[in-house]
């Protein structure tokens, strides 16, 4: 495992941030979260499209290029040695004297490359459980900002009651998890809440799109009620680092067999190949 902040590799525990960066005082920043599978990363370029499409909507001033981000990237992980690891990419508005308007310093730029910690195999298994919790996150939540308090009480919540993770609910509709997209399948159809400003669009969802097609299962982009959601087929979650989770109780309810079904694990499978196919 090792760090990197503004051009100099460090161990993840040195000490590396000055007390006034913005990105430890406010939560001015950005981040992605990018999996390497066999040395290789997964869909690097949408990542990296997702990182600039942020950075442009909080209006950081970012010098680098795409590809001078995919080079540091790919130079992080070939000096960490891993091969099946996660990179943690952090850019923030810099280091200048504490006030709320934008200084005029250059960004900060940090990472982590850390080996994998897998999901729980009884989890892969069995499926795991989830509650439901009001969304109470801001309007921007298409920007993967790091202001993740809501997130992170939320998650704390489910995790106090025995959950794997909280499931948003705003004005009656799902949006998403604390850290991850929900999607329910219904008559062996496939639905997850449309792109919006009120979700993240993930990187394993957009892979999730990808391998419907190939195994013909149908992809509705359609909002769906918390009632709908527990009357659902099945339910699973999706993020980079667990890929895909199947949810089998929502709120102490029985999600259709309360195992594990058969397009979760369908599309689990395929993702397994999708992945052995990381060219980068
Ligand atoms: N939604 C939120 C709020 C997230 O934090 C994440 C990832 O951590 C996701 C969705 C899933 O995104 P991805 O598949 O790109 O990891």
């Amino acid at each position: 495992d090792i760090g990197y902040i503004n051009g100099r590799y460090i161990g993840l525990n040195e000490l590396a941030v000055p007390i006034e960066e913005r990105g430890h005082q406010f939560g001015d920043g950005i981040y992605e979260v990018i999996r390497v599978y066999n040395g290789k990363t997964f869909m690097l370029n949408e990542h990296l499209e997702r990182l600039i499409k942020s950075g442009n909507a909080i209006k950081l001033q970012i010098e680098h290029s795409i590809d001078d981000f995919r080079k540091l990237i790919h130079d992080a992980i070939a000096k960490s040695g891993e091969k099946d690891c996660c990179v943690y990419l952090q850019i923030t508005r810099g280091i200048s004297a504490r006030n709320h308007l934008f200084p005029n310093v250059p960004v900060s730029i940090s990472l982590t490359v850390k080996q994998i910690v897998p999901l729980q195999k009884s989890i892969r298994v069995n499926g795991a459980a989830a509650i439901l919790h009001e969304d109470e996150r801001w309007s921007n939540c298409y920007i993967k900002s790091l202001n993740l308090l809501p997130n992170v009480l939320a998650r704390q919540t489910a995790y106090e009651q025995g959950c794997f993770e909280a499931i948003l609910v705003r004005n009656g509709m799902i949006t998403e998890g604390t850290s991850s997209n929900v999607f329910m399948v219904k008559q062996g159809k496939l639905y997850t809440a449309p792109l919006s400003r009120h979700i993240l669009a993930g990187i394993t969802r957009m892979a999730v799109k990808k391998i419907c097609k190939q195994v013909s299962v149908d992809f509705i982009k359609q909002s769906f009620s918390k009632e709908e959601l527990l009357q659902a087929d099945e339910v699973f979650i999706t993020n980079t680092t667990s890929e895909i989770v199947p949810i089998v109780t929502v709120e102490g309810q029985t999600i259709g067999a309360g195992r594990p079904g058969e397009v979760t694990t369908k599309l689990y499978h395929k993702l397994q190949q999708f992945v052995a196919d990381c060219k980068e």
